[in-house]
């Protein structure tokens, strides 16, 4: 969707199965929300490693012949969204590097902070970089750490002391080390599992645990280092927070508004629960007189359902998705207005006319999408449309992975509550206010997020 903010990636990491690059390939699909654009799957065997990668959906890139090609007990996989200029292949994960003391294979998930000064720096040093993703440094710092003649794993490490950003990635090793770390403010997630048999399973979010019947364990702590070897699973360090002063973790709060799968838990909280509760303290902050409460599907519904139980309206599914369109969409029909949202989203007329409607989003970027819905609810029929976003006002970029539209482009930046009312054709439109969101996620656990892009505020300055 180009008016949402895009995360840029899942990861996954199998170790001690003999299916574990299929299993990869399945949790992948589960992943596949976290990007569309391009997918790949190294796995290993007997120290050998053995790449796919490729543009496209993860059915597009592997099938059947090509996961014969990838054998070995352990495998890595990726999913990724790039952003603009830099889709082409050679970016696509995992990124594998023969480097002195072996062959290294690395999936992230994040973005660093400091990746200009660190590429800059190997490059003087006579480095010569073959993408323009910020992943390779990993692999350049690893690589230069082979001239202190330290293990792998030291360089691992010392590689992810000198990185700053966020980093959820999964590493594998030529000498069999399967090596999972989240960076020190935790700001992507990272979760651990097992499946029956006792191999270890590492992903993004639990619904790729889920697919594969991996039973969830844990987060891999903010900070936290995992080695698995030999079957052993050993958290063996810890990386210092790179700022200064609050070192408190700074999980991104829009993995629970949009990006995450409501069926997953993500950084130890059901994001079901959460975005019901976005919807729930969202209408009792501002209630509308309305007699059907309908949502943008899918990411809108379960804070839709919240809203609908708190105000005692009928929740109904006004608006249905089709989960085709983005690979049918070939160029907008110029003779048919909004033709690109009319391919995604019916209006049901039988739900909507002659009715007051509240529709719920979970956020508001640019507007434009929303827009196109406030009008396509009237077409429809509804006598009135009142909009209600279950998150604040997104007014700054992220520096931390994910991508978002430039700032000028973000309506709420540069306007009032009122005038983008006027501007969506609304006749109210409400968000979910700061202090709501920091009570629907509980005192506990408020803390512990980041709400940059809606605070301007940041936890890590880039
Ligand atoms: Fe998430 Fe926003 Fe923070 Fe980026 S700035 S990590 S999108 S909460």
């Amino acid at each position: 969707d180009v008016d949402k903010p895009r995360e840029e990636c899942g990861v996954m990491g199998i170790y001690g199965d003999p299916e574990a690059s299929r299993l990869a390939y399945l949790g992948l699909h589960a992943l596949q929300h976290r990007g569309q654009e391009g997918a790949g799957i190294v796995s290993s065997e007997d120290g050998e490693f053995h790449a796919v990668t490729g543009v496209g959906l993860v059915s597009e890139v592997l099938d059947q012949s090509k996961l014969d090609a990838l054998p070995g007990s352990m495998a890595i996989g990726h999913v990724r969204y790039s952003t603009s200029g830099a889709s082409m292949l050679k970016n696509v994960q995992p990124f594998v590097s023969r480097c002195g003391g072996g062959t290294i294979g690395v999936a992230h998930n994040g973005n660093l902070v400091n990746y200009h000064q660190l590429r800059s720096e190997l490059e003087g040093e006579g480095s010569i970089f073959a993408t323009t993703s910020d992943t390779e440094v990993v692999l350049h710092l690893i690589a230069a750490g082979s001239k202190t003649g330290s293990s792998i794993l030291s360089r691992i490490v010392e590689a992810c002391e000198r990185i700053q950003g966020a980093f959820s990635m999964v590493l594998m090793t030529g000498d069999g080390k399967m090596v999972a770390v989240r960076d020190p403010l935790g700001f992507r997630p990272l979760v651990m599992g097992r499946r029956k048999n006792g191999a270890v399973v590492f992903a993004s979010e639990t619904c790729a645990l889920d697919l594969i019947e991996a039973r969830y364990e844990r987060e891999v702590f903010p900070g936290e280092v995992v080695v698995v070897e030999e079957g052993i699973v050993v958290s063996s360090f810890h990386l210092t927070a790179a700022t200064d002063g609050d070192r408190r973790r700074s999980c991104c709060v829009f993995e629970h508004i949009y990006f995450a799968l409501p069926n997953s838990n993500v950084f130890g909280r059901s994001v079901y629960e959460s975005r019901l509760e976005f919807g729930r303290i969202l209408a009792a902050e501002s209630p509308a007189d309305c007699d059907v409460v309908i949502s943008v599907p899918d990411s809108g519904t379960v804070a839709a359902l919240g809203y609908a139980e708190e105000a005692g309206v009928p929740f109904q599914q006004g608006l249905i998705r089709s989960h085709y369109a983005r690979r049918t969409f070939i160029e907008p029909i110029q003779s048919i207005r909004d033709a690109g949202v009319k391919l995604k989203l019916s209006p049901v007329k039988e739900i909507l006319a002659g009715k007051r409607v509240a529709v719920v989003d979970d956020s508001l970027v640019r507007g434009t999408t929303c827009r196109k819905i406030v009008g396509l609810l009237r077409s429809a029929g509804a006598a009135e449309v009142h909009v209600r976003i279950a998150s604040p006002p997104f007014v700054s970029g992220c520096y931390y992975g994910v991508d978002v539209p430039d700032e000028s482009r973000l309506m709420a930046a540069k306007m009032s509550v009122e005038e983008m009312k006027l501007s969506l054709g609304a006749d109210s439109l409400a968000f979910l206010s700061m202090d709501g969101l920091k009570k629907s996620l509980g005192a506990n656990d408020a803390p512990h997020f980041c709400y940059g892009c809606f605070t301007g505020k940041y936890p890590l300055t880039p």
